[in-house]
């Protein structure tokens, strides 16, 4: 059963009080959360109007449905009815109604890209928007005019090619028994976490991370190839070469056809590049395309999800565990310090999704974790919240049971890391994840590190994740100190005792010397980080010397 409390939703101190990004959730009537929406779509209420008639959507049609309580919103050329959902909806009415009767796509990818519409809003399905036979994308035909990857020259205007990066471009090539695509992405800071691979039948995918760009390959190979392959960078020309392997000897004539948005370049939500974001947001409230740097089929910019199975569950605390899931072989991923991914299961039928930030499997064993193309494992720290949605059921799966995992999203950038001195860690809660690998990183990668110190907040010591691990550490590492503070101790904790404050924060956060290079990280509730980060710049932080988390 689940316990819907009687106050308002989200509840006052929830963490779903603030919603990933920092926008502001409305609280919700009783009877209005995710699960009671789910019941309701569970109900075979008709929620479009239309009987579970599809119809096309032409859009002077669409424009007419503008209402609330007669509200059409297109996302990524589907239609949908979003009256009934409009008292569910967590960030509001009035952040529906923005695109109530016309395309919400850009709008939405803004906001929660992230999040399974097409699972959530299935029974609110009116139907496909009426294509203009002028708007059919033909990626075959424009494969044609491609010349080995580059980029066809309408497809870069001048704005990008004065400010934007360098543009990317792919080539093939083969021996008897393997096939090589190299991709050229003219950034010297690449390495293996800037490539994500997958292929599963003849579909391969290759994403690209380029500074605050996503290069996508998409291609239906014209040949069967084995499951394995290997990811290789050249950092020094930022060249990346992904070798498949045939699985017969023969020679290929093309490599094969281009799929959804091969060989664009596409900008990543979580661009910290105001430029970027600028361009993103201006196409957005503009005439589409025409002001915009980029012209990828700005449709399909979803996260892509691949299925990892359950190696191991083990109990951490009273209530949080560590979860091993393997990549599928036919994938080569790698999440980057300091970033999350989204793990994503059917409850009740419906796709949910929420993001966790993997970790190392443990911070004691190697400092380092394998970097290695077959690195196939991912580890996550992750709470059980008995009466939330997503923990009970990921807490419910069997060795051997599937998750989808994402690809990585995420604004923090190792580069931070440059010539560091003291590092300070802030961490509450599972917010000590993105901590875990932050702290290997640094105690290793970093030669200019002096000293690295971890304020830690919990309720209870019952509640610290891997403290004797920690303390360890610290005993092995001069360079580390590690502070437990708790809210509700028992009496005989003589620890730091209470919540984040000035003057707990005015005590720790000491630097090294007067000019020392500092950074301090800080992740835990929002209202937490939120307060954090204020008192931070109190104690005359700058901007660049903080890095808080959030989604
Ligand atoms: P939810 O359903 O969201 O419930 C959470 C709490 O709210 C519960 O206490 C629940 O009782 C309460 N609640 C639910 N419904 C109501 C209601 N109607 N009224 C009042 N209260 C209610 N978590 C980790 O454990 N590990 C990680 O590595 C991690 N990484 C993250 C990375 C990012 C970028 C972000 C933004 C979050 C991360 N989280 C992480 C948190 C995670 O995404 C989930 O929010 C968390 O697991 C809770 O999900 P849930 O669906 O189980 O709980
Ligand atoms: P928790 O156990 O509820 O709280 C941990 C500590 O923080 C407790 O001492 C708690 O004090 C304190 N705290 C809670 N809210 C506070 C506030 N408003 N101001 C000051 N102190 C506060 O934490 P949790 O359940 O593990 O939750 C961890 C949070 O981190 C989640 O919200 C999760 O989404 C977030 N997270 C974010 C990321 C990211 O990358 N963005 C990654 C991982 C986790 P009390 O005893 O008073 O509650």
């Amino acid at each position: 059963m689940l316990n819907v409390p009687s106050q308002s939703f989200p509840a006052p101190r929830s963490q779903q009080r603030v919603a990933s990004g920092g926008r502001s959730k409305v609280p919700l009537k009783q009877g209005r959360s995710l699960m009671d929406w789910i019941r309701l779509t569970k109900s075979g209420k008709d929620l479009t109007g239309l009987k579970g008639r599809l119809i096309e959507v032409t859009e002077e049609e669409l424009k007419k449905h503008n209402k609330k309580d007669d509200c059409w919103i297109c996302i990524r050329g589907f239609v949908y009815n979003v009256s009934p959902y409009m008292e569910y909806h967590p960030g509001g009415e009035d952040e529906l109604m923005r695109a109530a009767g016309s395309d919400g796509t850009e709008l939405f990818d803004q906001v929660h890209r992230w999040v399974n519409y097409e699972s959530m809003l299935k029974e609110c399905l009116v139907g496909r928007m009426a294509i203009k036979p002028a708007v059919l994308k033909d990626y075959r035909e424009e494969e044609k005019k491609v010349l080995n990857g580059m980029l066809p020259k309408s497809q870069v205007t001048d704005t990008l090619a004065k400010e934007g990066p360098s543009y990317p471009s792919y080539d093939w090539f083969q021996t008897n028994s393997l096939v090589t695509i190299a991709i050229y992405t003219k950034q010297k800071d690449i390495n293996l976490d800037s490539i994500i691979v997958d292929h599963q039948d003849d579909s391969f995918r290759a994403e690209t991370i380029i500074k605050d760009c996503l290069y996508l390959i998409h291609i239906g190979l014209s040949h069967e190839v084995q499951e394995d392959f290997s990811v290789r960078v050249v950092e020094s020309v930022g060249k990346i070469e992904i070798v498949l392997k045939k699985k017969e000897n023969t020679s290929w004539d093309f490599l094969g056809h281009p799929l959804e948005n091969h060989n664009s370049l596409i900008p990543r939500k979580d661009t910290e590049d105001p430029y970027m974001k600028d361009s993103y947001i201006r196409k957005n409230i503009n005439q589409r395309r025409e002001t915009f740097i980029f012209t990828f089929n700005p449709d399909v910019v979803g996260l892509y999800y691949r299925k990892c199975q359950l190696i191991s569950k083990e109990n951490v605390t009273h209530d949080t565990r560590l979860f091993c899931l393997m990549l599928p072989p036919s994938t080569h991923l790698q999440v980057p310090i300091g970033q999350h991914v989204y793990l994503k299961l059917p409850i009740t039928g419906t796709e949910i999704v929420k993001p966790y930030t993997p970790v190392s499997g443990s911070l004691l064993s190697e400092f380092k974790e394998p970097v290695l193309p077959n690195n196939k494992y991912i580890y996550f720290l992750i709470k059980i919240y008995h009466t939330g949605l997503f923990t009970p059921e990921l807490d419910r799966l069997q060795i051997g049971d599937f998750v989808s995992v994402s690809s990585p999203e995420g604004n923090f950038k190792i580069s931070k890391f440059q010539e560091l001195e003291d590092l300070f860690l802030l961490a509450a809660g599972t917010g000590f994840t993105p901590m875990v690998k932050i702290l290997n990183y640094a105690l290793t990668d970093i030669p200019s590190l002096r000293k690295v110190k971890l304020m830690f907040f919990n309720k209870t010591e019952d509640d610290i994740i891997w403290r004797s691990q920690l303390e360890k550490l610290a005993f092995k590492d001069k360079r580390l100190d590690v502070e437990f503070v708790l809210s509700a101790p028992i009496s005989e904790w003589n620890g730091k005792q209470g919540h984040i404050s000035p003057a707990l924060l005015s005590e720790f956060l000491k630097r090294n010397l007067d000019k020392s290079k500092v950074l301090v990280c800080i992740c835990g509730p929002v209202p937490f980080t939120e307060q954090g980060v204020r008192l931070l710049q109190d104690l005359n932080f700058s901007k660049n010397e903080i890095h808080s988390f959030t989604a």
